[in-house]
């Protein structure tokens, strides 16, 4: 079985614990550096993303999991975990850091006051023809992408929300919320490769 971590120092753990353990897979939280080593694959949940930033530091996580992204472990990053995964943070708060890994810049809360939360289809040519049920709360958006990242999806008006770079994967909605399964399988088949090659 696959062996991988939910991110757990704040946001929403548990649904994708859930959601990974019905796909499964063993599921760890993580907190500590020790049980990064421990797994193939990370999620890094949604919820907000300076909080879980001043937490990884506090917790001595920033730079393992920096070094983790750069051996090449797996990870997905939904709506917090997407900021966490930019290179670059628009809109941070002051001070506010990132992991980074992903040629992109990614503007917080980018939807603004009027429209908080949000849901809609979107097309995912990647995850095959069936729709994606998409739920945006405070959500972030890609506003540059940089030559190796892969668009996934975009909303009607081209705003980019689902990204791809290697071993990394970002949405700015939860699919945790609405049973979508597919981000989550794509992001269990990176782990379960990078396993059986023994590359970590
Ligand atoms: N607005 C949040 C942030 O900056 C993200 C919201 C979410 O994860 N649902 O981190």
């Amino acid at each position: 079985r696959t062996r991988v971590g939910v991110l757990a120092l704040q946001g929403d753990v548990r649904e994708h614990a859930a959601l990974l353990s019905g796909l499964g897979a063993d599921v760890v939280p993580v907190r500590r550096p020790g049980e990064l080593s421990s797994v193939d694959g990370l999620v890094i949940p949604g919820g907000e993303s300076s909080v879980i930033d001043k937490l990884s530091r506090t917790f001595g996580m920033q730079q393992p999991i920096r070094d983790a992204i750069e051996a090449g472990l797996p990870v997905y990053g939904t709506c917090a975990g997407l900021i966490l995964l930019a290179d670059t943070v628009l809109d941070g708060i002051e001070g506010q850091e990132s992991f980074g890994g992903m040629d992109i810049d990614v503007r917080r809360n980018a939807f603004g006051r009027q429209t908080e939360s949000f849901e809609t289809e979107l097309s995912v040519p990647a995850l095959g023809q069936a729709p994606v049920r998409a739920t945006f709360i405070r959500a972030p958006i890609v506003e540059r992408v940089g030559a190796d990242v892969e668009v996934l999806a975009s909303l009607a008006d081209g705003t980019v929300v689902a990204v791809e770079q290697g071993s990394l994967l970002g949405t700015s909605f939860h699919p945790e919320v609405d049973g979508e399964t597919r981000f989550h399988e794509r992001f269990l088949a990176k782990a379960r490769a990078v396993a059986d090659a023994g590359m970590r």
